[in-house]
């Protein structure tokens, strides 16, 4: 039996991902084998998003949760048909989605419908390391890199990690606004050394599915290495479409890296 999705496709068993054309992001949807999913970060067009309830559909389940990686308005979408479900993600990014709703979703008011813009960021705040569900065992990954109390999400028995928005190959390093020298994106970076090591298949935010999540982690450990040794790199994500102010950014949290050594 085939099954057919508008948007959908496996990359590994009972794990679909979606890619948008809104900056390449991937919707993920994690299949328990009875009947359940756990939508993570579901993206990001109006239409996008009302074709992922219809898949889930076609694959004969339905939304049991969700999960958002991180605070950034891209990553707190929902839509009305996947249901009133709990979405969770850590208690540090709920926290910043209740205090600052406003600033959370300001990017979202205008570029989506407003039924749309008033589901976002509607978290419920889970603390714990394994995801309680039906299906294989989801292990959460906290760090500050990206974002303050950004999670990572591993499937180790399927060697499975999806992770929000780092290690992609369209984006670069793209630290939190307050990481002024790149410590913090760095330890959160190392932190995963170990996850992505034992990982055969990488789902970052932005860009491709990848079966070689170490090369990924490398080359964003030579792109922190570059900047704060010289000052320079020819990491080829630098030529990529509206990268160029980003890496300014960087080559100046670099410099200050350097000053404080
Ligand atoms: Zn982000």
């Amino acid at each position: 039996m085939t099954t057919t999705t508008a948007r959908l496709s496996e990359i590994a068993p009972g794990v679909w991902v979606a890619q948008s054309r809104f900056y390449a992001q991937n919707s993920t949807v994690l299949l328990d084998g009875h009947g359940g999913a756990i939508v993570v970060d579901p993206a990001y067009y109006a239409d996008e998003l009302a074709a992922i309830p219809p898949d889930l559909a076609a694959l004969g389940v339905r939304a049991v949760a969700g999960i958002s990686t991180h605070m950034h308005y891209d990553h707190v979408l929902w839509h009305p048909d996947l249901g009133d479900v709990p979405r969770w993600s850590t208690p540090g990014t709920v926290r910043e989605t209740v205090e600052n709703r406003e600033r959370v979703v300001a990017d979202l008011v205008g570029a989506l419908p407003d039924d749309l813009v008033d589901l976002a960021a509607r978290l419920t705040p889970y603390d714990g390391e394994l995801v309680e569900w039906s299906g294989p065992t989801l292990r959460i990954h906290v760090h500050d890199a990206h974002a303050p109390h950004h999670l990572a999400l591993e499937l180790p028995d399927l060697g499975v990690l999806l992770a929000g928005d780092m290690l992609s190959d369209v984006e670069l390093p793209y630290p939190a606004d307050d990481d002024t020298d790149l410590v913090t994106y760095r330890t959160g970076l190392e932190s995963l050394g170990d996850v992505v090591r034992r990982s055969r298949v990488l789902v970052p935010g932005h860009g491709g599915v990848s079966e070689n999540p170490v090369e990924r982690w490398d080359a964003d450990r030579r792109y922190l290495d570059d900047l704060e040794e010289r000052g320079i790199s020819d990491d080829p994500r630098i030529g990529h479409d509206d990268m160029a102010e980003l890496h300014a950014a960087n080559v100046r949290r670099g410099a200050a890296a350097r000053n404080w050594s």
